[in-house]
């Protein structure tokens, strides 16, 4: 017979649709082979034992009693939602069978409150009540679905020594035991208690918290079981811990050392042992998802994944501490590392890992940081000598984090270290300590415990576990906004399948209010978006949403509108690991000094700071400059027509229509600001000017650009529309003057920005129309075509010139789209 066992965890079992399922699931299982079945305790009912004894300790009996009518409650109730279509004659008694289980319970707890004592044995004894409530209960809810299981109490077969609360099997004895009393299941469903055994003298222990893994493990090997099954409340072995890098993934399969190693590495993955019985029998072990029975879970076996570049997962140990141990002079000998590890294993701290640093001169010890007062004075003590004659120094760093990444053939691949220290590198995480050759199969570092977040998510990501995915918070609805939802809503099936990126709008944000889901939002519908909006708080500003970023993949900031005072709301970003894309020009024309904060910020912060658009929309133009500076070219001089807008009045101008109806035209159209005004300034292609002469490093402010408006201040003066417009008349004649004579010399009227770093005095920076000859690059632009030319001293004779739709909203956006690409391509170096 082929046995296959199924392990239900707490929370498979702890409240009542996950009991309902679960019973399904062993009925649905039944169909393809015998099932033998390990149950724990249901939900928490382990840490309220615990509390309970501790309650009933320190002679709180009513406390401890009122814990106990909990755990009767959560069976009771999950029991009576388990039976609701059972007939009312076929249902088991459940509640007489709960009476019976708990009160011997009742009494223990009832005698440590009278002793005040409560030894690790009591405590084992008191524990054992959680998995046996589950068998009493679980198994006639079984067979009330007409499941053929029989209870078994596992201490019948499980046999310990007696170490309590982490107890060693004693296998021979356990697996004759076990075969004895499995002679007769044959037919039936054995449905076992996970997490107990007994001493040879008859005393309950357990095998350590998580234990029903190893039960479940042990007996399949006991029986010769092809596999087991561990169903639980997550997807599977994830490629991180789900809480800090949203999108890990469930792994599809491992070997038996990785799995192992993360059990080692990752905390409460399964219980450490869990793996032996496994190993020694062949037998695969499968994590399911009881929500989702059908997906693939994770398979761990001998074969693990055949795609062996892959990297496993990245496993965080949080809560520890750092000892550094570290002589003053070369040359003492004293055999640190063993003293140290002695000391610290008399004091009983655990110690998670060491390392010999150098030649033998400082140590590295990592131990759970609420040991560390212990580890301090057992390490005082055991280096008081060097101590006190100033030999030697010990330091202490906490709280932090062990982070480790498994891959099977890290070995035999090329640089595995390399790239995850390179990941955390260039993202300024602070590696306090490295593990040399733990195994070949992992690397762990040690970094600060504040630097979690960030640095899991970037060896995540540099490892490509998955398609890369960024998250976005969009700022502003206007035009820009919308088409950027637009284009990511078309956009996204093609990002994903041929970039391997998914971008995913998490959060829209506009002056009123909110929406923010980190799941991602459905962005097909922007009323929709609106209407969910959540209004601003003074509690809950726009800066509180950065912490929920932060922990999302690739976080960016994407701000679409054109609003004052964003600066600050960047400073908060970056500090929060999260990333910006600007498309408005204000927060990059504030005053120098502050300007120059906000790009230290995110250079301190390795966060990318990117703002391609807000000088002539997709072009080009600040990457193109970028690299000139950087490739060492030395750039004389840059001409901009940025103003679509006012290429366009200048074009229709040249063409003989007048003025006034070239800007009435050209509002009636949508091309202009609201008020014209806001055009013809050239405040708006002063500010393209400034972002670029600051590009160049000039350190110059906005009222250092020389703006001449494309008709006199006197005109601008006007709120009133039709007072513009009538005043903008009166330039009619005088302005077609101007282009008459311009058409008649052959040359073409354009407003053009020019940021001159050789000119006569100092740089200069000067906005206005320019009288440009016919074979000028700028006079031959179209409607609101926009340009740029670098004239270098690479690109003297023939500036190098970048030209384009340089305006309007759907290009913007797809600039703003691209930048975001950037950011994520950057981060998977490539
Ligand atoms: N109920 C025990 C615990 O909570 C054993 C287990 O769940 O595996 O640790
Ligand atoms: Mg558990």
């Amino acid at each position: 017979m082929t046995w296959r066992v199924l392990k239900f965890g707490g929370s498979s079992l702890g409240n009542p649709a996950a009991l309902a399922r679960a019973l399904d699931l062993v009925a649905q299982e039944l169909e393809e082979g015998s099932v033998a079945l390990v149950v724990s305790a249901m939900g928490d009912t382990t840490d309220e034992l615990l509390e309970a004894v501790d309650a009933a300790a320190q002679g709180r009996l009513a406390d401890a009693e009122s814990l106990v009518d909990r755990i009767a409650d959560r069976a009771m109730t999950g029991a009576t939602f388990a039976l609701q279509d059972v007939p009312m004659a076929a249902r088991p008694p459940i509640a007489h069978t709960v009476r019976e289980v708990l009160s011997p319970l009742r009494d223990l707890l009832k005698g440590v409150s009278l002793l005040r004592e409560r030894t690790a044995q009591t405590v084992d004894l008191i524990l054992s009540f959680g998995e046996r409530l589950s068998v009493a209960v679980v198994t006639p809810l079984l067979v009330s679905r007409g499941v053929p299981a029989v209870p078994v109490d596992a201490r019948d077969w499980m046999r310990t020594d007696d170490r309590f609360g982490q107890a060693l099997v004693d296998w021979p004895v356990t697996r004759d035991q076990l075969q004895a009393l499995a002679a007769v299941w044959a037919g039936s469903v054995p449905v076992n208690t996970g997490f107990i055994g007994r001493t040879a003298d008859g005393r309950t222990t357990t095998l350590g918290r998580n234990g029903s893994d190893y039960t479940a493990s042990l007996l399949a090997r006991g029986l010769g079981a092809v596999e087991v099954q561990g169903w639980t409340d997550v997807p599977g072995v994830m490629s991180a811990d789900p809480n800090i890098v949203r999108d890990a993934q469930p792994l599809p399969r491992l070997t038996y050392m990785e799995a192992l190693e993360l059990a080692n590495f990752g905390a409460s993955l399964f219980h450490p042992r869990t793996m032996i019985p496994l190993i020694e029998g062949g037998i695969r072990l499968r994590i399911r998802r009881t929500l989702d029975p059908d997906a693939p879970g994770t398979i761990i076996d001998t074969q693990g994944d055949p795609d062996v570049r892959r990297a496993t997962s990245v496993a965080s140990l949080q809560n520890l501490a750092l000892f550094d141990v570290q002589l003053r002079r070369l040359g003492i000998r004293t055999r640190l590392l063993e003293r140290a590890h002695r000391a610290l294993s008399e004091a009983e701290v655990t110690v998670w890992m060491s390392n010999t640093a150098g030649h033998g001169q400082g140590v590295a010890l990592v131990v759970p940081n609420k040991e560390a007062v212990r580890a301090r004075a057992a390490l005082e003590a055991a280096f008081a000598n060097e101590l006190a004659n100033d030999e030697l120094t010990l330091g202490l760093r906490a709280p932090v984090t062990m982070l480790t990444l498994v891959a099977e053939a890290m070995g035999s691949t090329v640089n595995v270290a390399g790239r995850m220290l390179g990941a955390l590198g260039t993202l300024g995480v602070n590696i306090r300590a490295i593990v040399e050759g733990a195994s070949s199969r992992s690397i762990s570092c040690v970094i600060d415990d504040a630097e979690t977040a960030v640095a899991v998510r970037a060896v995540h990501d540099a490892f490509r576990f998955a398609h890369q995915e960024v998250s976005l918070l969009v700022l502003g609805k206007g035009v820009v906004g919308q088409q950027l939802l637009a284009q990511v809503n078309a956009q996204a099936r093609v990002l994903e399948q041929q970039h391997d990126v998914r971008v995913r709008v998490v959060g829209l944000c506009d002056r009123e209010g909110y929406v923010f889901d980190e799941h991602g939002l459905d962005v097909s519908s922007l009323p929709a978006l609106l209407e969910r909006r959540t209004p601003w708080t003074d509690d809950a500003p726009l800066v509180s949403l950065m912490p929920r970023m932060r922990r999302l993949p690739v976080p960016i900031l994407v701000d679409c509108t054109a609003a004052n005072g964003m600066a600050q709301v960047y400073h908060a970003a970056f500090e929060h690991g999260v990333h910006v894309v600007a498309a408005n020009k204000k927060p990059l024309t504030i005053p120098w000094g502050e300007y120059r904060a906000l790009k230290d910020a995110a250079r301190t912060a390795h966060r990318a700071f990117r703002y391609e658009t807000t000088v002539g929309a997709s072009l080009p133009v600040i990457e193109t400059l970028q690299d000139l500076v950087r490739t060492g070219d030395r750039v004389d001089r840059v001409d901009g027509a940025f103003s679509g807008t006012l290429g366009y009045l200048c074009t229709e101008a040249m063409r003989g229509v007048s003025l006034s109806e070239a800007v009435a035209t050209a509002r009636a159209r949508g091309y202009t600001e609201p008020h014209p005004r806001d055009d013809l300034s050239g405040t708006d292609a002063a500010r393209k000017a400034l972002i670029l002469a600051r590009e160049l490093g000039l350190a110059v402010e906005l009222d250092d650009v020389q703006v001449e408006p494309l008709v006199p201040h006197d005109v601008l003066r006007h709120d009133d529309l039709e007072a513009f417009f009538a005043a903008l008349r009166e330039q009619d004649a005088r302005f077609a003057e101007r282009t008459e004579r311009l058409r008649s010399e052959g040359r073409v009227l354009r407003y053009l920005a020019r940021v001159d770093l050789r000119a006569e005095g100092g740089p200069s920076l000067t906005v206005g129309p320019v009288e440009v000859d016919a074979q000028d690059p700028a006079a031959g632009l179209r409607g609101a075509e926009g340009m740029v030319g670098f004239a270098t001293s690479r690109y003297q004779e023939y500036p190098l010139i970048v030209r384009g739709a340089g305006a309007g909203g759907s290009v913007t956006a797809a600039g703003v789209l691209a930048d975001v690409l950037k950011i994520a391509r950057s981060l998977r170096g490539g």
